[in-house]
């Protein structure tokens, strides 16, 4: 046990030099910079807002716009964490030491990682964007992680930001059920989550964004605005009474299994959800929100 303490106090000092000097140095020689790169896609996609808004009133500090942009580094702090300590040594000890009883001996059930590192990319970022779709369906269903999520669906304006207004329990949620099918199941290496990962950050802000785009004929493989933001109405139609399109990065998954939905033009549409008007407005009172008692 004492190895495991010792091992997990490491991994926290060892992130937090890590953080550091990912922000104390833009331009680290040989490493993408993460955080960096986050801040640029956001200003790029504010910038689109502003020159060729969708909704032409909407202000350029929506509601909301600091709350969100609050999320925004907050999750991405804990995003970043948890996949620090999914690499650590640590933790691939400690899991394959807890599923040793259950006959688990490390290793995969389909390899994949002697694979072109490109079609790694690629099929990771299909099957993840597949798992979280599962995923996310799972969210609308089950009251308590309804809960959760309720907290991405409190948002009354779009805007990119929005992409990032979640409960950090989602990302635990996610990634424990992302580590288990991408890494032990398929052996993939847990460092393409960070490329991935910025392909879906920047899929994820135009979703949310203030943008008339659908991307054409595109728009039955890739999530949009225009698709995105059905999700979040507040009526939900009698055919889908828990929700309809969850596609994450991508929108292919909802028009296979019928979970898509685009009656009209959705610009104007209200969103949230049933009662919305006495949810919890700030970031601590939505982070017990999950917690408290529904009157
Ligand atoms: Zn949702
Ligand atoms: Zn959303």
């Amino acid at each position: 046990m004492d190895k495991y303490i010792d091992l997990f106090v490491m991994t926290y000092i060892g992130y937090a030099n890590y953080l550091w000097k990912t922000i104390k140095e833009p331009f680290l020689e040989g490493d993408f910079n993460f955080f960096y790169f986050v801040i640029v896609i956001s200003l790029v996609v504010w910038g689109l807002e502003l020159i060729i808004p969708w909704r032409k009133d909407q202000k350029a500090f929506r509601k909301d716009f600091w709350l969100d942009t609050f999320y925004m580094f907050f999750n991405f702090f804990i995003f970043n964490l948890l996949l620090y300590i999914a690499l650590s040594s640590v933790t691939v000890e400690l899991l394959n030491n807890l599923l040793a009883p259950l006959g688990y001996q490390g290793g995969h059930l389909i390899d994949l990682s002697n694979l072109h590192w490109g079609i790694q990319l690629f099929l990771f970022f299909i099957i993840a964007d597949f798992v979280q779709w599962c995923v996310h369906i799972l969210l609308h269903r089950i009251p308590f992680l309804w809960k959760i999520h309720k907290v991405h669906h409190s948002v009354k304006e779009m805007g990119f930001a929005a992409h990032m207004r979640y409960h950090f329990g989602e990302t635990f949620v996610y990634n424990s059920i992302k580590y288990i099918s991408l890494s032990m199941i398929f052996g993939f290496q847990l460092e393409m989550a960070f490329i991935v990962y910025t392909i879906a950050i920047t899929i994820g802000h135009l979703n949310h964004a203030n943008l008339g785009w659908d991307y054409g004929p595109l728009r039955y493989i890739l999530n949009n605005p225009k698709m995105h933001i059905w999700h979040h109405s507040k009526a939900l139609p009698k055919e889908h009474p828990y929700g309809m399109n969850y596609g994450i990065s991508l929108s292919i998954w909802d028009y296979i299994f019928r979970t898509n939905y685009i009656p009209h033009d959705g610009r104007d549409i209200e969103l949230g959800f049933h009662d919305d008007e006495n949810y919890a407005s700030g970031f601590f009172e939505q982070l017990i929100a999950p917690f408290r008692k529904e009157k």
